[in-house]
């Protein structure tokens, strides 16, 4: 058995007995590092008890998207669901739409076209702060699915937030170095001052 297969299965196998794994913070390596393309270094067994672990703390947390690396393993597998009911004003500043759960494995984003959006987002391995990133409005998915079959498919506005959030997260890029700093926000202030659909008001205080 291949050196790099014998140390991931060491690491997701004692996960797999474990109901709720804490969600590693920045400093952890693996944060930091490209994760490994999943090629089959689990069996379809242990993959599918493996998702649905990331599934568990993905709602637990509770969050829309969980990338392996958050949980310490360094490989190519994320979930995404957003099941969040934004009020109306919400959804259709931010696009912020209702987002069936679905795995992917080996995902890359293309952005398409170049316009953006800029939104607080805030990520479960940074606890505590929200900040603004800009991030493509429009992307095209590539990835396999957690049967194996490949799949392609467009995402816009909120859908396209999670999608890149997690993917980045797959190569050791964090929210933080795409962020804007001056928007940088603890949960407290956000939810005081910034929590309004639109960014403006933040953005001319805040100087962003
Ligand atoms: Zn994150």
């Amino acid at each position: 058995m291949p050196t790099e297969t014998s140390r991931i299965r060491d690491l997701v196998l004692p996960l797999l007995e474990t109901e709720l794994p804490p969600i590693v913070q920045l400093g952890h390596p693996a944060l930091r590092q490209p994760a490994l393309p999943y090629d089959g270094q689990l069996n379809p067994g242990e993959l599918s008890a493996f998702i649905a672990l990331m599934r568990r703390v993905m709602h637990a947390a509770p969050g829309v998207g969980l990338a392996a690396p958050q949980l310490g393993i360094p490989l190519q597998i994320a979930v995404l669901e957003d099941r969040f009911d934004a009020d109306p004003e919400i959804s259709d500043i931010r696009e912020r739409h209702p987002l069936p759960f679905f795995t992917v494995i080996n995902p890359v984003y293309t952005p398409l076209g170049t316009e953006t959006a800029e939104f607080f987002e805030g990520c479960l391995s940074f606890n505590g702060y929200q900040g603004v990133v800009p991030r493509y409005r429009f992307v095209s998915l590539k990835y396999t699915d957690a049967s194996g079959a490949s799949g392609e498919q467009n995402f816009q506005g909120w859908q396209a937030r999670i999608v890149q959030h997690e993917t980045d997260h797959l190569h050791g890029t964090v929210y933080v170095d795409k962020v804007l700093t001056r928007s940088l926000c603890s949960n407290g202030e956000y939810l005081r001052r910034w929590a309004s659909p639109s960014t403006d008001e933040a953005r001319r205080t805040l100087g962003f």
